[in-house]
């Protein structure tokens, strides 16, 4: 790529993950000199993919224009995937929905077909939000499992023969993907957007029907030696000699996940000891039941609230080890079981203070993330955008 689309792709970056900023404020981000800067940001606006945004808060002199991205000047879509429901989305330039959320019954396990459906559910996507192929920047896809971003490979689902995942479905649709483990696309959108934004030392943690970790050290997300790092979830725990999914015994997820929390709650419910609002919980669709509990947790359950109590102390002690090995400066709770808000805080903090040094502890915040639904969706974008190589000029997509 030639050293000017490089700049190009820095100053297209910059605008995209802030609002509106002025030609100092990217000319100190990318690290370049104003006039370099302001002669990208004309090209740009001839091009039709930033434009002015009106002037900038001021303490004093003159306010400076700023410059924001064109809604319009491309789009991006961003798939989320769980093991059982995969949701596509388009999105646009200020990365916001401009499709419906399509909603796809995709089981992963065993599926020697799952890549197939999802090569098919991404085209029916497209098709039906009315976007031009021509406009589409790529594909961001976070996936569960032991993903190899490098490889292109997801080594627990989604089976892709002797190719990348990628390389199908840039093959059967013409658009370049992207693909991300779930868990670092949520703290790929904290680091962007949402709760750890300028952090430079944070972990998140995704409370799922596992609990995933993406971690933020020295302002860059933390992969590993090949992209497994993060796997929390199957710390070696508890002495209950439960078997977990991944055949070992006593993991933190036998214990702490969203999946635990539906067990035990219906566990409560059959021993009937503790009054509740709730009536055991058979929807097969786990998120269903999720939502019943988060209701009733709003109401002031009893049981549930004591429920999310025990599994706040266990994510509290485990998060106590996150304190000790990385010092980080904020712990994140986020991911779909964010939906709890603060209802986790009490337990977990108790958690982490009976297990941790005070003085590593104390310089740890804590927050629950105000994450939306669509997070992953949004993380999926930022996906795209960190690791395109396409170049948008004259309204056309040039591959460079
Ligand atoms: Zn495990």
């Amino acid at each position: 790529m030639s050293k000017r689309l490089h700049i190009k792709k820095e100053v297209l970056r910059a605008v995209y993950f802030n609002d509106s900023l002025s030609c100092a404020e990217i000319s100190e981000r990318i690290e370049k000199s104003i006039p370099t800067t302001m002669s990208i940001l004309s090209e740009l606006m001839k091009d039709e993919i930033i434009e002015e945004a009106g002037y900038a808060q001021s303490s004093g002199g003159r306010r400076p224009i700023t410059y924001s991205a064109k809604a319009d000047a491309f789009y991006i879509v961003s798939v989320a995937m769980d093991q059982l429901i995969t949701k596509i989305a388009i999105l646009n330039f200020k990365n916001e929905i401009v499709s419906k959320v399509f909603e796809y019954d995709l089981v992963l396990s065993q599926n020697e077909q799952a890549l197939k459906n999802l090569t098919e559910y991404i085209k029916e996507s497209i098709k039906k939000s009315a976007v031009s192929t021509n406009k589409i920047l790529g594909i961001g896809i976070g996936m569960p499992g032991f993903v190899d971003i490098k490889k292109g490979i997801n080594y627990s689902y989604i089976p892709s023969g002797h190719e990348t995942i990628a390389s199908y479905i840039y093959r059967n649709l013409n658009i370049p993907v992207y693909i991300e483990n779930d868990s670092t696309l949520i703290a790929l959108y904290e680091q962007k957007f949402g709760t750890t934004v300028g952090d430079h030392n944070a972990m998140v943690v995704n409370i799922n029907w596992g609990i995933g970790l993406g971690m933020i050290i020295e302002g860059q997300i933390y992969r590993g030696y090949n992209g497994f790092a993060g796997e929390f979830s199957h710390i070696p725990f508890f002495n209950n000699k439960k078997i977990c999914y991944c055949g070992k015994y006593g993991c933190l997820e036998t214990e702490a996940s969203l999946q635990v929390l539906v067990e035990k709650v219906n566990d409560k419910l059959r021993a009937g000891t503790i009054p509740s609002s709730l009536e055991l919980l058979t929807q097969r669709n786990e998120e269903e039941n999720v939502a019943k509990i988060a209701e009733a947790a709003m109401n002031g359950d009893k049981l549930v609230l004591e429920t999310i109590s025990e599994i706040g102390y266990d994510l509290g002690r485990a998060s106590a080890i996150l304190i000790h090995i990385f010092n980080p400066e904020k712990i994140v709770f986020s991911g779909r079981g964010a939906l709890f808000g603060d209802l986790w805080l009490p337990s977990v903090l108790q958690g982490i203070n009976e297990n941790s040094i005070p003085r590593l502890a104390e310089a740890t915040k804590v927050v629950v993330s105000k994450i939306g639904a669509n997070a992953e969706l949004l993380g999926a974008a930022a996906l795209v955008l960190e690791n395109g190589t396409k170049v948008l000029t004259n309204n056309t997509i040039f591959e460079h």
